[in-house]
């Protein structure tokens, strides 16, 4: 299958991030977090499309929400009903969100976040953090090859957890900042929550020097019924960006915030900023998203904490018990296995190749950078067997014993 993609697809997928050497498995089928590929290997999903599953795959209440809506319709040239329900379910958990406009992605939340604080602040320059993700939009990959310079250098990147080099790397730049934006739980950087002091430390500083501070929550947000926000200090941003689990598995995504930053994509406006999108606020990811939303309560909440945690207390526990060099870590239901730099891999892999492809060939499957996520199919026979695998997989590669 990889072969014949790759006479369509360049590198035989369209999606940088699902690519792991030498191919990756084509997938044919999901039910829970049980997936199966197209040669009827059976795998236990930790990954859930990149944590966008947060209630596994085809779950009975998504696909009959989703069933009704497809017979109903799947797209129009007109607002619906069920976008209005997601937008109140939305700001009902998150009440930074006064007003809210659906994308179709994370990217194009990012994307339409910061041209609103740009057009808000009258400013030019982002300032974002070392190992952020936001998407694939050209302000955020800044210095990438294709993104003229000219863009690159209207983007400015602050250290992590660091509020004296923030203020050193926009020193004499503040009046030109528009915004900061942050991954209140960064994910792609290696999963890691921003404490509540650091978050309150940007507000003050975005508020003095009057720049926007926008939460990228495209995962974060599942890290409770109030997302990051509502977790790590009540900070309030002035936007924030949503993806993943607002679809309910479908593609989706959102951004919203204050008033009078929102407004300006009100089109009774004269000069109101441009939203068009073929498809936005879809009808059938509104109905998987608000089917989602709905049934994750406060109690499966806790849940999938319980879960996440076991997994960490597992995994540090087992890399203790065999002295192996590695670190797990993560924030609720969101999890990263650090593998340490004294583990040997097999040759042409990095420990953390090996790592993914001897997971997957244990049934297990992760993001090869070593993230994963509990959704509220996982069960703790699950975690403990993970767990297991990581210990065995991590154990074969430590050929030197660690102190
Ligand atoms: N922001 C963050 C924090 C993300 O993790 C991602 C995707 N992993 C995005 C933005 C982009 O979202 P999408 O892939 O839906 O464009």
């Amino acid at each position: 299958m990889f072969e014949r993609a790759t006479a369509s697809l360049p590198g035989g997928s369209t999606r940088t991030t699902i690519f792991s050497a030498p191919y990756p498995p084509y997938m044919a089928r999901g039910e829970g977090i049980r997936t199966w590929d197209l040669d009827g290997n059976e795998y236990r999903d930790f990954l859930g499309n990149y944590t966008s599953l947060i209630l596994g795959h085809a779950h009975p209440e998504v696909v009959a929400a989703v069933t009704a809506q497809v017979q109903r319709g799947s797209a129009f040239a007109a607002p619906t009903e069920i976008e209005i329900e997601l937008a109140e379910e939305i700001r009902a958990r998150l009440p930074s969100i006064e007003r809210i406009r659906f994308t179709n992605s994370g990217t194009e939340a990012t994307m339409f976040a910061i041209r609103a604080a740009r057009a808000f602040s009258g400013r030019s320059l982002l300032a974002k953090f070392e190992g952020a993700y936001h998407g694939t939009h050209d302000t955020v990959l800044a210095w990438s090859p294709g993104v003229p310079e000219a863009t690159s250098g209207l983007v400015i990147e602050l250290p992590w957890a660091d509020p004296e080099g923030v203020e050193r790397a926009i020193a004499g730049r503040e009046r030109e900042l528009a915004a900061i934006i942050i991954e209140p739980v960064q994910g792609a950087g290696g999963v890691r929550a921003a404490t509540p002091d650091f978050l309150r430390f940007l507000r003050e500083l975005t508020d003095r020097i009057g720049a926007l501070l926008i939460f990228d929550e495209v995962i974060a947000f599942r890290v409770g019924p109030n997302g990051a926000q509502g977790r790590l200090g009540g900070v309030r941003p002035d936007l924030t960006t949503l993806g993943k689990i607002i679809g309910g598995g479908y593609p989706s995504g959102g951004f919203g915030g204050r008033v009078e930053v929102m407004d300006q994509f009100d089109a009774r406006r004269a000069g109101a900023l441009v939203h068009g999108g073929t498809f936005n606020g879809n009808p059938v990811a509104a109905a998987a998203g608000l089917a989602t939303l709905r049934h994750l309560t406060a109690a499966r909440y806790a849940d999938l904490e319980r879960l996440g945690d076991r997994l960490r207390d597992g995994l540090t526990a087992a890399l203790e018990r065999d002295g192996l060099d590695a670190r797990a870590g993560g924030i609720a239901s969101i999890f990263q296995v650090f593998p340490g730099s004294s583990l040997v891999a097999p040759e042409g892999l990095t420990p953390q190749s090996a790592l993914f492809l001897g997971l997957l060939l244990d049934g297990f499957h992760l993001a090869p950078r070593g993230m994963g996520a509990v959704s509220t199919p996982t069960t703790e026979a699950d975690v403990d067997d993970l767990v297991a695998a990581v210990a065995r997989r991590l154990g074969s590669m430590q050929t030197v014993a660690v102190a």
